[in-house]
């Protein structure tokens, strides 16, 4: 490996961003969570402020399925941050699990739970494509 590792400050630092985003994340699961639950105790005659409110968006069902699928998304994104958080305490975030070098700043700016560079993020992703 030719990466050098991030300094303690710095690492401190993208501890904290994760940290929050993971709890915004959790806050959101908990939130659908909760909805999801009050949806089908009451059933179809739940007229309640949220569906109202989100009716141009669709069928209460369509707005389960969306709720569903946003849910995926974000339990997706806790399982991210864990094991971004899991290569803090390691020492090894921001270094790129491929190629072994260092993730630019500005990428984990953006997504701070990356763990690949953009070139191996790149190629990844067209494999991925192929394969489809
Ligand atoms: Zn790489």
């Amino acid at each position: 490996m030719t990466a050098k590792q991030l300094t303690a400050t710095r690492l401190e630092k993208y501890k904290d961003v994760l940290l929050k985003e993971k709890d915004e994340t959790q806050n959101i699961i908990n939130d659908i969570n909760e909805i999801q639950k009050r949806g089908s105790k009451d059933g179809n005659g739940d007229l309640s402020a949220y569906s109202q409110h989100q009716a141009d968006l669709g069928s209460d069902t369509d707005e389960s399925e969306r709720r569903v699928y946003i849910l995926e998304k974000e339990l997706e994104n806790i399982k991210k941050i864990n094991s971004a958080l899991k290569r803090i305490y390691e020492k090894t975030y921001g270094i790129c699990e491929i190629c072994g070098s260092s993730i630019p700043a500005n990428r984990l700016k953006i997504i701070p739970y990356a763990k690949l560079c953009i070139k191996c993020r790149e190629a990844d992703e067209q494999r991925k494509r192929r394969r489809k």
